[in-house]
């Protein structure tokens, strides 16, 4: 159903997909079900969409929550969503890049808000990297992704996805997989499968750290090397020789060992051991 109807408002509009911008328009009824019901949304939700598109999912959105703020990037989308979803008086739109807003200005004084988008495969990462990073008051993030990325953020020690971007988001949240996805549930189809998963932010980071800058240089330090132990791996951090040796012992870590097998727990306590090597 919601194939034909995404296909009228192509041809009705003359819109034009972009690659570039990673346009893959959602179609599968069941599919969008699921993001919305996996998303838990109450009449108290505000929500924040992602890239709309033809907003096939901004609908069922707008049916569910409180109010929807959808950021679409392609101008030539706004007339298409303004007419599209005229009707709804919850409903607001701003024209711009995701990756240069700031969330805040979105946000304002609503206290329930909640993540929702079919992500733009080419930016997925930095644009949860800014959401997480920058610390905006989000209950939960419910994404369709990409399947490798889904992977990678859900993953734990010795698994060949875990890495910086496992610790990130685990960091804040907790990652559950919602369900696949395959190509033929959008048009164009994408070359790759699709995950929906759903990051719930914790009340308080997973682990204390001292200092977080420090906490992630030395997380991606240890992945820039990935097959290099973590002494080799974490020379950049520049500390001498006995300090190093010494925060190694005081953080109960063998530096032989590589970053892949650390638990978060484990390089949130290096990192404190370094931190207070380098100010004392
Ligand atoms: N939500 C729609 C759906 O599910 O059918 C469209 C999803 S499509 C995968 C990604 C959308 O993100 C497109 O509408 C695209 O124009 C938009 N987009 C791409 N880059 C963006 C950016 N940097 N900021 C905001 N929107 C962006």
């Amino acid at each position: 159903m919601q194939e034909q109807k995404t296909k009228d408002i192509v041809k009705k509009y003359g819109f034009k997909f972009t690659k570039s911008l990673g346009q893959n328009f959602l179609t599968d009824d069941e599919v969008l079900k699921d993001i919305v019901d996996g998303a838990n949304i109450t009449k108290d939700d505000f929500i924040i969409e992602i890239g709309p598109g033809v907003g096939t999912l901004t609908r069922l959105l707008l049916d569910s929550a409180k109010k929807v703020c959808a950021v679409e990037l392609d101008s030539s989308l706004i007339p298409i969503l303004q007419e599209e979803l005229n009707d709804f008086e919850n409903f607001t739109l701003i024209n711009e890049d995701a990756l240069k807003i700031d969330f805040n200005k979105i946000i304002g004084d609503e206290t329930s808000v909640k993540v929702v988008a079919n992500l733009p495969y080419y930016v997925t990462t930095p644009i949860i990297t800014k959401i997480l990073i920058e610390g905006y008051k989000f209950k939960s993030l419910t994404i369709m992704i990409q399947k490798e990325v889904a992977e990678r953020m859900a993953s734990k020690p010795d698994c060949k996805d875990y890495g910086a971007l496992s610790l990130l988001v685990q960091y804040y949240c907790d990652a559950n997989i919602v369900r696949k996805v395959p190509p033929t549930a959008f048009i164009p189809q994408p070359k790759v499968d699709s995950i929906v998963i759903k990051l719930d932010k914790l009340n308080e980071p997973r682990v204390k750290v001292k200092d977080e800058k420090l906490f992630f240089m030395v997380i991606r330090s240890a992945f820039n090397m990935r097959r290099k132990t973590l002494w080799n791996a974490l020379k950049v951090l520049k500390l001498d020789k006995e300090a190093y040796e010494q925060a190694f012992l005081n953080a109960n870590i063998d530096p032989k060992r590589r970053g892949e097998t650390l638990s978060i727990e484990e390089f949130a306590n290096l990192s404190n051991e370094i931190y207070k090597k380098k100010n004392c």
